[in-house]
């Protein structure tokens, strides 16, 4: 009886399973993009979250690679900026020089393209699930802590919401009464943080899962794929499992020196070069 009903569970569970690749703020960075793609587990679907170009130097070869994964995309402010769509006199110097010299390099076709992305929310899997650049309220919020994840989420009826933008790998979560910061602990990550050389430490790939609860709402960030900002320059990505309804957050190296040679051969602010080895 009981192996039955175990095939029973494990065949609905073969039907309705469904494994998305989450993806956000590549940033026209085309190593970290190559080395997710790369070390991504088997998935029937990418979410893309938004900031594809934007500070890096390959901004029409990452659009083009990005769009061979799929078709859901939501906008990010640097692909509405980069593309002319508005919004440049928000940004910071070095953003502004990096937004600009991006609009010059786009082909007509990628600018287009850029400039027709969906802006957020978007529902890629039914009700329970939305995917947004900023937060769902507004595609340039910021959500980093705890008082901004309440209103986010009194904004939408979703059980799960994906955000980018922040490049901070992790999330928030409540039960209705309590909430809870969610973020993946890998080994020697607090210890460590930045970049420490091709032998050093930090230089392999982990992973880290959560097993997301009935009845409670979540806000997730997979993580910056191309410029990340939580302390780890390590490539970031998700992928959400609905049949085993988990989460599970990467980080993987990838060649940050040639990164960096691009972009100071590109012409663009060193600081961009700089950062992406701090992770910040
Ligand atoms: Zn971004």
């Amino acid at each position: 009886m009981r192996s039955i009903a175990q095939s029973a569970v494990e065949k609905r569970a073969d039907i309705l399973a469904m494994r998305a690749l989450l993806i956000s703020d590549i940033h026209a960075n085309l190593e970290a993009l190559e080395a997710v793609l790369a070390a991504a587990p088997e998935h029937d679907v990418v979410w893309n979250l938004g900031d594809v170009v934007g500070y890096g130097a390959n901004p029409n070869e990452v659009i083009e690679e990005t769009r061979r994964l799929g078709n859901v995309f939501v906008r990010g402010n640097h692909d509405r900026v980069c593309s002319g769509l508005g919004g440049i006199e928000e940004f910071n110097p070095v953003a502004q020089r990096a937004a600009r010299w991006t609009e010059c390099v786009l082909t007509g076709e990628h600018r287009d393209w850029l400039r027709h992305m969906a802006v957020g929310p978007i529902a890629p899997d039914g009700p329970f699930v939305r995917c947004v650049h900023g937060s769902p309220v507004d595609e340039d919020e910021y959500v980093l802590t705890v008082r901004d994840a309440w209103p986010a989420l009194e904004a939408t009826d979703a059980r799960i919401t994906f955000f980018g933008h922040t490049h901070v790998q992790g999330g928030f979560a409540t039960n209705g009464d309590e909430w809870f910061r969610l973020s993946p602990q890998y080994a020697g990550h607090r210890l460590h943080g930045g970049y420490h050389g091709e032998h050093g430490a930090h230089t392999e790939a982990d992973e880290f899962e959560v097993q997301l609860r009935e009845g409670a709402r979540y806000l997730l960030n997979p993580g910056s794929v191309g410029q990340p900002r939580d302390g780890d320059w390590r490539a970031a990505f998700a992928v959400y499992d609905d049949a085993r309804m988990t989460v599970t957050w990467y980080r993987v190296p990838y060649d940050v020196k040639e990164a960096q040679e691009r972009i100071v051969q590109a012409g663009l602010p060193d600081r961009l070069a700089a950062r992406l080895r701090d992770g910040r």
